[in-house]
C-alpha cells in the first residue's frame, strides 16, 4: 500500500522571528508520523524577512513548498492557497506562531485514522491573550451561531485537520469573503473536535489588528446568516400593530368625549407608514439574501458516498 501523505498548511505574515522555531517542532511532529508530509508556508505579502526564511528552508528541506503572495491578502486567502497547492490525503492548517501546538497534531491524525473527516482544535483554555480578547470572543461564536442557525463548534480557531474530500469540497467554493472555519464546518461530513491549550505569542505580536479581527467577524456573519436582512420585519410588524391600537383608543376617546388631540391620528397613521415601510424593506432584504445566495454559489448538496450494488464507471 502506498504510504498516506499529510500537507501543513502554515499562513505567515512578517512572521521572521517565529518560523525557524515552528519549522522545527513542526518538522520533529511530522516526521514522528507514519507517512510522507509536506510543509506548505504561504507568506502573505510580508514586509519583514519572512519570505528570505521561507526561500532557506525550501532550500535545505525537500518537505517544505513555499507560496509567496503578491501582496498581503490576509490569512483566510493565504489558507486558501495552501489548501489548494496541498497534495495529502489529510491536510492540516495551523498559524505561524506556535500558538496552535503542533504537537496535538498527531492526535489529530489518529482521530482521522478513526474516521473523522475533521478534526477540530477546540481551545479548552488560552494563555496570554487579554480580558477583552477572550470576552469578545466568547460572545462573538455564541452570536455566529446563533445568527447563522449552524451547530459550528465553539471556541475554535482555523487549527484543524481536514480529509481530503473536504478540502477539494471547500477549495471548489468560489466565493471571495472567505471564512473557512464556517466553511469547513458547513460542508458537514464527520466532525470530531480534540481539546488543547492554546499558547501565549512567545515571538513577534498578533498580525490581527482590531480593524481585521472586526472584519473577519463580519465576513463570519454576513457569510453565513441572511438573519440581519430581514430584522426589519418584526419591527415593521409591531410598529403597525402598535398604531393599530393607538386607532382604536383615539376612536373611544374621541366618541367618549375623553382627553383628546387633532395630532393623534396624524401621528398614529405616520408610525403605521413608518411599519409598512419597515416590513417591505425586510422583504426586499429577503430577495437580497436569496440574490446574495446564488451569487456565492455553493453546492447544493454534498454527497458522502453512494451505496449501490450497481458498479459505475
Ligand atoms: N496572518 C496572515 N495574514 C494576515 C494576518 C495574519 O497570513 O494578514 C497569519 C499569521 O502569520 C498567523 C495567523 O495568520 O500565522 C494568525 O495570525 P495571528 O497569530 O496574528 O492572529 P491571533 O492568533 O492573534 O488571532
Ligand atoms: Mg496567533
Amino acid at each position: 500500500m502506498e504510504r498516506v501523505k499529510y500537507s501543513v498548511v502554515v499562513p505567515a505574515y512578517n512572521e521572521e522571528e517565529v518560523l525557524p522555531h515552528t519549522h522545527k517542532r513542526l518538522t520533529a511532529v511530522m516526521q514522528g508520523l507514519d507517512g510522507e508530509y509536506e510543509i506548505i508556508y504561504v507568506n502573505d505579502g510580508s514586509r519583514d524577512n519572512t519570505l528570505a526564511i521561507l526561500k532557506e528552508l525550501a532550500k535545505d528541506d525537500p518537505h517544505v513548498v513555499a507560496i509567496d503572495f503578491s501582496r498581503n491578502f490576509g490569512q483566510q486567502a493565504a489558507v486558501t492557497a495552501g489548501m489548494h497547492r496541498a497534495k495529502g490525503q489529510a491536510v492540516i492548517l495551523i498559524d505561524a506562531d506556535l500558538q496552535d501546538p503542533p504537537e496535538v497534531i498527531p492526535q489529530m491524525v489518529e482521530r482521522w485514522r478513526q474516521g473523522a473527516d475533521v478534526v477540530y482544535g477546540k481551545r479548552k483554555l488560552r494563555k496570554g491573550e487579554t480580558f477583552f480578547k477572550k470576552i469578545t470572543s466568547k460572545l462573538y461564536y455564541r452570536l455566529f451561531r446563533f445568527l447563522s442557525g449552524s451547530n459550528a463548534p465553539l471556541d475554535t480557531g482555523d487549527f484543524r485537520l481536514m480529509d481530503r474530500k473536504v478540502v477539494d469540497e471547500v477549495g471548489s467554493m468560489t466565493e471571495h469573503n472567505r471564512y473557512i472555519r464556517g466553511m469547513i464546518s458547513w460542508v458537514g461530513f464527520k466532525q470530531e473536535p480534540v481539546e488543547f491549550i492554546r499558547e501565549e505569542r512567545e515571538y513577534g505580536e498578533t498580525k490581527y489588528g482590531f480593524h481585521q479581527m472586526l472584519r473577519l467577524a463580519i465576513d463570519g456573519i454576513v457569510g453565513f446568516s441572511l438573519k440581519p436582512l430581514t430584522i426589519a420585519i418584526p419591527f415593521g410588524v409591531f410598529l403597525m400593530a402598535a398604531s393599530f391600537l393607538a386607532l382604536i383608543i383615539e376612536v373611544v376617546l374621541l366618541f367618549t368625549g375623553g382627553l383628546y388631540g387633532a395630532l393623534y391620528p396624524l401621528l398614529t397613521g405616520l408610525f403605521f407608514l413608518m411599519g409598512v415601510l419597515l416590513v417591505i424593506l425586510g422583504i426586499l432584504g429577503g430577495y437580497v439574501g436569496r440574490i446574495y445566495d446564488e451569487a456565492k454559489a455553493r453546492p447544493n448538496y454534498i454527497i458522502n458516498e453512494i451505496i449501490s450494488q450497481k458498479e459505475e464507471d
